[in-house]
Formats: structure tokens, sequence, C-alpha cells
């Protein structure tokens, strides 16, 4: 992803110090986005539909978790500072790309995740919304994004989710001629999909994988909203999510990476990424059902190699130092 301090930069060159930035949200909140390129309408009926879904979901996860949910900040409505071309290609689009877009040629194909004709999306709505925060998870519904969606959470809690028209059109009923109008998807923009994918994503912005096989959960069935659900082990993974009200990290603790593995293989090892390791530190799985304290193989200050219990199951990880606790980190086991 783009450096993030390039981001904000440019968002302040952007703003010539004549507006005044946003308050920065508060820490375990999530705050929905409506990003429409410069050169193209607001939507009213989207602000209303987002607003509308977003406590839809909100609620989704509360039943599912059994009584804990994500905080949401209000809706933030922004305008992108660039037009709708270089959002999706760059200030220096190829002619390749630019004879592309001069057409409706390039919509008749599906547009999805990492589509070659979006290169630039993701770094312009993390520009649009003034780069990523710490302990925040941005949600991004992004106009003219056809049906680009992604997400990850990464570094200390910073958690991004995006989509677009083929989310936008379906919940508010109103297509986007400048954009993906939904008539070009398929079953991206029917039934419970579009919903299911806001939903989806934000699994990820809090830090849950795709199922190590195919299974009935939100995290691969997601056409299936809001039937299906969640899998105990996503459960257990939220509640331990400060995002959820579950424990912060202890402040003695050594801090640990989001960008660990997202899969460890029973009997085996596991390279955990962070920062402070020391001897004596100790790894704990937990799955559903169960749990289980290991003492790593090797230890260096950032990293240090574990073996996966034979029982464990998926879960999420932690790393104790005496009685003091990182953040859980979810895990996939097989
Ligand atoms: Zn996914």
């Amino acid at each position: 992803m783009t450096n993030i301090f390039r981001c904000v930069a440019l968002w302040w060159l952007w703003c010539g110090g004549g507006m005044a930035l946003a308050a920065a949200p508060s820490p375990w909140t999530v705050t929905p986005y409506y990003v429409y390129p410069k050169d193209q309408p607001r939507i009213p009926a989207y602000e209303t539909a987002i607003k509308k879904t977003v406590e839809e979901i909100q609620a989704w996860y509360k039943q599912q978790t059994g009584g804990s949910t994500f905080t949401l900040n209000p809706l933030v409505v922004i305008q992108a500072p660039d037009d709708y071309l270089t959002m999706r290609a760059g200030p220096r689009p190829s002619k390749r790309l630019k004879n592309l877009f001069s057409t409706d040629e390039w919509k008749k194909d599906p547009v999805r995740m990492g589509d070659p004709r979006f290169p630039n999306w993701l770094d312009s709505l993390e520009k649009a919304v003034g780069g990523y925060q710490d302990q925040h998870v941005a949600w991004i519904f992004a106009q003219g994004g056809a049906g680009v969606a992604c997400a990850i959470l990464q570094d200390r809690h910073r958690g991004w989710g995006v989509f677009g028209d083929w989310v936008l059109e379906p919940i508010s009923g109103v297509a986007n001629e400048g954009g993906v109008p939904a008539r070009f998807g398929t079953w991206e923009v029917k039934g419970g999909t579009p919903v299911g994918t806001a939903t989806h994503e934000l699994g990820h912005a809090f830090g849950l994988h795709h199922p190590v096989s195919p299974t009935h959960t939100i995290m691969w069935e997601h056409t299936k909203y809001p039937t299906v659900g969640l899998l105990p082990h996503e459960k257990l993974a939220l509640t331990l999510s400060p995002f959820f009200g579950g424990p912060a990290a202890d402040p003695q603790a050594p801090s640990v990476d989001f960008s660990t593995a997202d899969t460890a293989t029973r009997g085996q090892t596991l390279k955990i990424l962070g920062q402070g390791f020391v001897k004596g530190d100790e790894v704990e799985f937990l799955w559903a059902e169960g749990s289980v304290k290991v003492s790593p193989e090797t230890i260096h200050p950032s990293s240090l190699v574990t073996p996966v219990p034979p029982d464990a199951r998926s879960g999420v990880f932690r790393v104790w130092r005496g009685q003091s606790k990182s953040h859980a980190i979810p895990i996939n086991i097989k």
C-alpha cells in the first residue's frame, strides 16, 4: 500500500491549509465513508442507504457474537480531490488506459479486486480519506469502484475496507452512470451479495481471514448474507478484538504484527512477527474449545518461531510476558 506519509502530505497540499482536517476519530471505532470523484455528482440517496446499511451490519455482528459489536462513527462524506480517471489510473494514465476508458467497452468484463483497470484506485481512496489510522477502521463506500472490493487489518490495528458501485447501487436503487452500473455485474449485484460484501470486507478489516477450506461463514459465502453467520473461532476472534470491546494489549506486553502469516500447520512451526520479544515470552493459542501455551523455539527482538500445538485449531494467538498479554491475532490452523 501507499506510504502513509505521502498520503498525508498530499492531503495537506490539497487542503492548502485553508480547510480544517476532521478531528481524529476515537480509537477502536469504525468510520463509514462515502467517497465520490471530484467530477461526479454527490448522490444523496447513497448517503441515506449507507446510513441504513451500516446500522444493519452493526446489528448483524451483534447478533452473531451474542451481544458485542463495533462502535460506529457518523458517516463522513468526502468529495475526492481527484477526478474519476485520475482516481482509477493515476495522474498520468497510459494511452492504453485512456483509450480503454473513452468508451463503455471496458465495463463489460467483470471489474473486481486487483483489476488492472483500477491501478490507482486504492491509493486514491486512502488519499481521499486523509490516510488510514491506527486503532481505527475506515469502511469506504466508493462511488465509481465497480466490483473492486478488498480490506485488511495492518500494523497497529489500522483497518480499512473498500467496495464500490456494485454495493452502492443495489442498496440505494440508484445507478451511477459515470462509474460502472450494476447492469455490468452478475452475481455480485444480486440477493444478499451487496450487503454481504460490505459485511465480509469489514470482517477482514477486523482481522478475520478466509477459512482454510470452503465452509458456511460470511468470510466465505458472503453471497448468502444475512442468513450465513460466523464460525465459532471467528466469533472468538471478534470478542477478543478491542473493536468489539475486547482487551487491548497490556502496556508491558510485546507488540505483535498483523503481517504474521494467516495460516499455520499443526505440528509445524509459526514465525510470529512483532517488536520487543525477549527470552521467556510465551505464545498462547486459543480456539473455540480450548487453549494452550507454548514456549518459542527461537526468539529475536522482531520475530519468534513457535511450535504449533498438535491439538490447536483455528482461532487466535497472543504473546505473553509474565502476566502481560499482547493483542489476540486471528490465525488459521490446518
Ligand atoms: Zn475476502
